[in-house]
């Protein structure tokens, strides 16, 4: 046993292929081009099978990641695919999007061993085999694989709001259980922050359409440009054709900074920024059909994911300088530490521990932007050590694009539309978190707008658990005639 493990260690980490930034930057394609067959098997057969399967441990799924190393290590690509499927509705998003080096890959035990030469090497590439093994099946067997057989209708119906990734997996697992499902959305097309978020070069958007294509398939229907809150409401629908609704309208609300010059011109909330950079004006509603205008200089505020997607559009719309600013140094930062990288590569300066003071404009328009240096002192409530401002250390740079990426809020407008559902002073709803029920009987909710602004995997796993309870509640109704 000790001998497969040492030889297991002794595999060098596959690399996986990315364009070159020289060449992604003139275009929107992703940047990872994955793995071929050959390399995926070896990277599986890394993997030293832990017993106690840490890996799954930190994976708000749970999926059987060892399980699946195993059959595809052995070439049976299908089979790890449908592993992962098991237990995941969005595997091919979730090995793309998940930040892996906080979770599975971040508790594997290959990346802490101390090989005999005192060396360490990376973890196995959990994430990127995961996208691998999906994407390889989709090519093979035609599309997301379709169940054996679909169950006789139940005659029960649930509408979900909002078809972001926990919309999705309720929407897939309650079809699956025979009930009927309506989708309702605000924008022109489904996928929530899937297709309004993450930018081309993460994920292409035809993995997307192929989902939804196959959710329609098995029979769910969607309903886009409808403003659930204003256009029907959850009370209409409780009231007429649902049984039981799932709230999943996920955390779109930018945050605003609250200084001088955010309501110029050219001064963006970052989801509009990358809606309008990154999708067609046909997938986009009215108030946003508009292309950017072409950038020069632009400077993006944040230091999370959503920012290093902004930096990271900026350049491949042709901006000449784009500027990350952040207020902390990078250990601070939540985002990926992969997407820093390639935002490096591609040419983002980042000027870390600086805070804007102005946004300056002329004639409407924004023309600059002061900022200023900060310092760390004592760690706050976040214990995260607090920045400071250095007094005298302003400065302005040129700015014809501003977008800020400073944190996301829940919409207020399904609680204070819905009778009875109990909310936090910051509008999220309040639920079981083991089923996702709400103060309202039929009503579940989770993803964003019940945990704030989070991880896709986490919304997914919120959808699961409440699917699974909309059906046992669904049970306790009385039958209909
Ligand atoms: S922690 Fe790493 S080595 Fe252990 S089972 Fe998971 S992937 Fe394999």
């Amino acid at each position: 046993m000790t001998h497969i493990v040492h030889r297991r260690l002794s595999i060098g980490v596959q690399p996986v292929p990315k364009q070159d930034p020289a060449e992604r930057v003139k275009n929107f394609d992703e940047t990872y081009l994955g793995f071929d067959l050959n390399a995926a098997m070896i990277e599986a057969s890394r993997c030293i099978q832990c017993p106690s399967a840490p890996c799954q441990e930190a994976c708000p799924v749970s999926n059987d990641i060892p399980g699946a190393f195993a059959l595809l290590e052995v070439g049976d690509i299908l089979g790890a695919a449908d592993k992962f499927r098991e237990t995941s509705n969005l595997p091919e998003m979730c090995g793309r999007l998940c930040p892996q080096e906080s979770l599975c890959e971040g508790a594997c035990v290959v990346g802490f061993a101390i090989r005999p030469d005192k060396t360490t090497e990376p973890p196995v590439t959990i994430g990127k085999l995961e996208a691998f093994v999906t994407d390889y099946q989709r090519k093979e067997v035609g599309g997301y694989p379709k169940p054996r057989f679909m169950p006789e209708p139940t005659g029960r119906n649930v509408a979900v709001v909002g078809a972001g990734p926990a919309g999705l997996a309720v929407a897939e697992m309650v079809t699956l259980q025979g009930h009927g499902c309506t989708v309702f959305e605000f924008w022109p097309e489904p996928g929530g922050v899937l297709v309004y978020g993450i930018p081309n070069f993460k994920m292409r958007k035809s993995i997307v359409d192929e989902y939804l294509a196959h959710l329609e398939e098995l029979g769910v229907k969607f309903v886009c440009n409808t403003y659930v809150g204003r256009d029907i409401t959850i009370d209409d629908m409780l009231a007429g054709e649902f049984d039981a609704v799932f709230v999943g309208t996920g955390a779109g609300v930018g945050n605003k900074m609250g200084i001088e010059g955010e309501e110029l011109q050219g001064v963006y909330a970052a989801t509009d920024y990358l809606v309008r950079g990154n999708l067609t004006s046909e997938q986009l509603p009215g108030h946003l059909k508009d292309p950017l205008p072409d950038p020069r200089n632009v400077v993006v505020i944040g230091g999370g994911d959503t920012s290093m997607d902004c930096v990271r559009t900026a350049i491949r719309l042709g901006a000449e300088n784009v500027t990350l600013v952040y207020r902390r140094t990078e250990a601070e930062m939540l985002g990926r530490g992969e997407e820093r990288k390639n935002a490096r590569e591609e040419g983002v300066n980042f000027a870390m521990l600086t805070l804007p003071t102005r946004i300056i404009g002329e004639d409407g328009r924004v023309v600059a932007i002061e900022l200023q240096k900060m310092e760390l002192g004592e760690p706050d409530e976040s214990g995260r050590r607090r920045p400071e401002p250095v007094p005298g250390s302003e400065y302005t740079v040129p700015a014809d694009q501003v977008a800020i990426a400073i944190g996301y809020g829940a919409d207020p407008i399904v609680p204070k539309t819905t009778s009875g559902l109990a909310t936090d002073r910051k509008s999220l709803v309040q639920v079981d978190r083991q089923t996702g029920s709400t103060s309202r009987p039929g009503v579940f909710a989770g993803g964003d707008n019940v945990n704030g602004a989070d991880l896709v995997v986490t919304a997914l796993a919120d959808g699961r658990r409440a699917a699974e309870a909309i059906s046992a509640y669904l049970d306790t109704l009385p039958k209909r005639r």
